[in-house]
């Protein structure tokens, strides 16, 4: 039986927002700390062009970690499998902005969701070229996908991660002391910290993930951009990587894969089926968001969606 969708995506949404409020908005950097904790919006993206919304879905909110999946599929299809000469692929079962694999593991992060890892995917997409044309090569991707040239980075949070952003600089040093870094670290940062300070609404970003869900087609566009096993491939990274040490419940509680950031927003991704996006500031331990993970579960539950079935 087809699941009505839009009644799935309200339900989901009244079942969450009794615990709005809940959880620890990121302070980190004052433009994430001052969010208002009780927003929480969701969409839903489908292939033939619907999406079905609700509550803050059309607000921009600061998508952080969440750019970590637009830039591997990005880097991949670039450089190729050669990526993975940089970065593993396993779930770290850490925090994401450990170093204490780095050491071990000879500066070879486990995988491309945490922060070393993302650097150091980064590292990989910058490929020779100047900060500022890979900065305008994600945001136009993601603008094409999003089908909104009004998407953009905001330039308080990319100068407050930069002013507080010496962990990730020193995941940058660890890196190219092991000889995994191809260019100096203020080049991989200044990208990054960019990256991670796009900001989108959740409906924007349901569609922007839309080609992880359709074998890597953007189905509204037609366009092939990434191979359909590379697609294949992120997915499975965001499945067991995508939210850090918390991976393992996510995966338990949705049965999809997501990736979260600490701005509250999560992409997740029903393969063959469509995009999600939901943000609510206050995260859990992990640095997922609380509200966002609780309204994910109940839509996969009721839309019976699952990559276990
Ligand atoms: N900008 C944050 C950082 O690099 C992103 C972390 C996240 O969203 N989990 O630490």
């Amino acid at each position: 039986m087809t699941p009505d969708l839009a009644r799935c995506v309200a339900e989901a949404y009244q079942v969450a927002l009794p615990h709005r409020g809940q959880g620890r908005v990121a302070d980190y950097i004052p433009a994430l700390a001052k969010v208002d904790p009780n927003r929480f919006g969701f969409a839903l993206a489908l292939p033939d062009g619907t999406v079905h919304a609700a509550g803050d879905a059309d607000i921009a909110f600061s998508i952080q970690s969440v750019s970590k999946v637009f830039t591997l599929a990005l880097a991949l299809r670039r450089v190729g499998s050669s990526l993975w000469d940089s970065v593993g692929r396993e779930p770290s079962g850490s925090a994401f902005n450990s170093i204490v694999q780095l050491e071990s593991e000879q500066g070879i992060p486990r995988n491309p969701l945490i922060n070393a890892g993302a650097i150091a995917t980064t590292d990989r997409l910058i490929d020779g070229r100047a900060g500022d044309a890979v900065i305008d090569e994600i945001l136009d991707f993601i603008r094409a996908r999003a089908g909104d040239d009004g998407v953009d980075i905001d330039r308080d949070v990319a100068a407050s991660e930069s002013e507080t952003g010496a962990r990730n600089r020193s995941l940058g040093y660890f890196m190219q002391a092991f000889d995994n870094l191809r260019h100096p670290v203020e080049a991989v940062t200044g990208v990054y910290f960019r990256q991670c300070a796009i900001a989108m609404s959740c409906r924007q970003l349901a569609k922007a993930g839309l080609f992880l869900a359709m074998e890597g087609r953007d189905p509204l566009t037609g366009e092939q951009l990434i191979d359909p096993h590379r697609a294949r491939r992120i997915n499975a990274i965001m499945m067991l990587c995508g939210h850090y040490d918390n991976s393992g419940e996510f995966a338990f509680r949705v049965g999809l894969p997501g990736k979260s950031g600490v701005g509250g927003g999560i992409l997740c991704i029903a393969p063959g089926q469509g995009s999600i996006a939901v943000w609510s500031p206050g995260l859990n331990e992990a640095g997922t968001s609380l509200v966002g993970a609780l309204a994910l579960e109940h839509f996969a539950y009721a839309a019976g969606w699952s990559v276990f079935d």
